[in-house]
Formats: structure tokens, sequence, C-alpha cells
């Protein structure tokens, strides 16, 4: 296959990237560099099958060749108002993004008579009230939120995506991801797993926000990667949960984390940084993806930590 892949410099881009180029498929990665790091696909730079066009997806999408898969990963992605590449500082590009961009990757697809995964994520759930999240759940979100920018984006992605799949026949899947961690993700991202690795590195404590019983469920981006691809390769067209479903507390991750790192400094608590619009449990039902992808997590959060925490070492030198 040839395979077109945007936001193909983001953490989960550019694990995709690898992951086909070494099934030998050709990659075409777009990226513009808002929230993508060029450094997560210097190493493929050169090597057969990988080409990189450098563009916003909100604008037309002109790709030189045909292409036989459209994977939709472009967009902002931390919640985090404190990093840069947070959405909540990028509200524009992110509804752009999940909005135009969605709609020329689709048609990037149509034109091609191309697959098409739209990558969209366990936030279209909100602050669920219903736990775990199955994806019959219709989600509980706030229109005007904070988060909204990324959230209803990404939910108009989907109904995009069921639009162009019902009218144009175009062969789609949907994936909702759910909280990943692993090499690639920017030293300040601002999500939880990187603060509070480098944090912990440094010898400081692990800023919690809240009382830190906050759930949230962490899958290896290993694992995902092998979800994403499970369902290209399916004919699922409704949207399938990837994610681990055991779910810690932040209080858990943060003292994992100290652990692992041999960390004295211990914990602190920090009030209202994301001002009441925090989710406050979070963890897939992934059923419908063992049943019909025969796939689930298979690295626990130590291990994952374990192959995490040298890739924060060696970035943070
Ligand atoms: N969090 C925290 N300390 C940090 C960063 C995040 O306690 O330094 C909390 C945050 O309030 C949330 C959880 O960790 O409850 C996960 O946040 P993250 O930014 O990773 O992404 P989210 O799951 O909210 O999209």
């Amino acid at each position: 296959m040839r395979i077109l892949i945007t936001g193909a410099a983001g953490f989960l881009g550019s694990h995709l990237c690898d992951a086909y180029v070494e099934q030998g498929h050709e990659v075409i990665a777009m990226d513009n560099f808002i929230t993508g790091n060029p450094k997560n696909l210097a190493h493929l730079a050169g090597k057969p099958g990988f080409s990189f066009i450098r563009q916003d997806v909100s604008n037309f999408i002109f790709v030189p060749e045909k292409v036989d898969a459209v994977l939709h990963f472009a967009s902002p992605a931390s919640p985090n108002p404190k990093s840069p590449y947070g959405y909540t500082n990028l509200p524009i590009q992110t509804m752009k993004a999940g909005a135009m961009g969605t709609h020329n990757a689709l048609g990037v697809a149509k034109a091609n008579k191309a697959k098409f995964l739209l990558a969209s994520t366990s936030e279209i759930y909100g602050d669920p009230l219903e736990h775990p999240q199955k994806e019959s759940y219709y989600g509980h979100v706030d229109t005007i939120g904070i988060r909204a920018v990324y959230d209803e984006a990404k939910r108009f992605a989907e109904s995009l995506t069921m639009a162009y799949h019902r009218f144009h026949d175009v062969d789609t899947r949907i994936v909702r991801i759910f909280n990943t961690y692993g090499p690639g993700m920017n030293l300040d991202d601002g999500r939880v797993v990187p603060n509070f690795i480098q944090q912990a590195l440094r010898g400081e404590p692990l800023t919690i926000y809240g009382d830190g019983l906050q759930t949230r469920s962490f899958c290896y981006v290993s694992d995902l990667i092998r979800g994403i691809c499970a369902l290209l390769d399916s004919n699922e067209h409704l949207p399938v949960n990837i994610g681990n479903p055991v779910e810690n507390t932040m209080i858990e991750l943060a003292e994992a984390i100290n652990r692992l790192t041999n960390n004295p400094a211990g914990l602190v608590f920090k009030k209202d940084a994301r001002v009441g619009d925090d989710p406050q449990q979070r963890r897939p039902d992934i059923t419908r993806a063992k049943t019909i992808l025969n796939w689930e997590p298979l690295v626990s959060l130590e291990e994952g930590l374990l192959k995490t925490i040298p890739y924060f070492e060696r970035a943070m030198k």
C-alpha cells in the first residue's frame, strides 16, 4: 500500500510511519510542524518508500501519487494550557485540523478510492457519566468548555467521516484513542506522563493537579499502534476504542514513576489547574476491539514506563 499519514511528525503519527515503513509499505508523511517534531521523523529520511510533504491539512491537500490509505492524525492533542502545544493555546488551528483537515483528508481518500482512518479520541466522551466508556456512549461534553475546541472538532470529524462513508461509500475507520504514552512525546507536551517523568528525573516532586484521585488508563504506544493497524486491516466502519483498560489514579501513576526512577522527592498537590474541566475518570471498554480485531494490550504500565523513561533521559540532555 501507499499510505498518506497526516500529523506524521507527531507522537502517534511518527510511530505509525515507523510501523508501516517496517512492514514494507510506502509512506507519504505530512505535517506542518505546529505541534509535530521533525526529530521524530529524522531517522526515516532517505529510507526507501518514505517521503515527506510539509503542509497544513486545513488547506487543500495535493498528493502527487495515487494512495491506497489515508490516516488522518493531524491535530494538536495536549489539553494542558501551560504547554505551547496545548490545544487551548491553538484553539482555531485545532478546530480547523478537525473540521477542514478531516474534510480535505476525506477528499483525498474519496478521489483515490482509498481507505480512510480517523484518529478520534476518548475526549469525545467528555467528562463521562458512564464508566467504563463503551462506543455506544454518546458522551457528556460542554460545547463551550475550554476543551471543546478539541472535543467538538473530533466529534464533527467522526460525523463527517460517517457521512463520507454513507453518502460517498468511502471505506472508513474511526479509532477512539485513549491516553497513550511512550517515546516520541514532546518534552513540553504538558500531559501527565511527560511531566511526571521529567520532574522525577530532575529529582523534583511530581505535580498532581487536584486531589490526584482522578483516573486515567494508560496504553503503551506499541500496543496502540498494533490496534490501529488491525483496525485498518478490518472491515469495521463504526468507532472502535483502543486503549488500556487498566485504570490508575494520578497518585498511583506518580508513585510508580517515583519508584522506577528512585526519586525521593514525593508529590506536590496543585489546585484547580484545569479549571473544573478535567474528566474525573476515564477507562475504555475494549470489548469491541477484542471481539472484532482480536486485539488487547500486552504491555503493563510498569514495563511501558521502563521503556519510556530512557527516552526522556536522552531527550532532556
Ligand atoms: N495531571 C497532573 N499533573 C500534571 C499533568 C496532568 O496531575 O503535571 C493530571 C490532569 O489533571 C489529568 C490527568 O493528569 O487529570 C491526565 O492529564 P493529561 O494532561 O495527561 O491528559 P488528559 O487525560 O486530561 O487528556
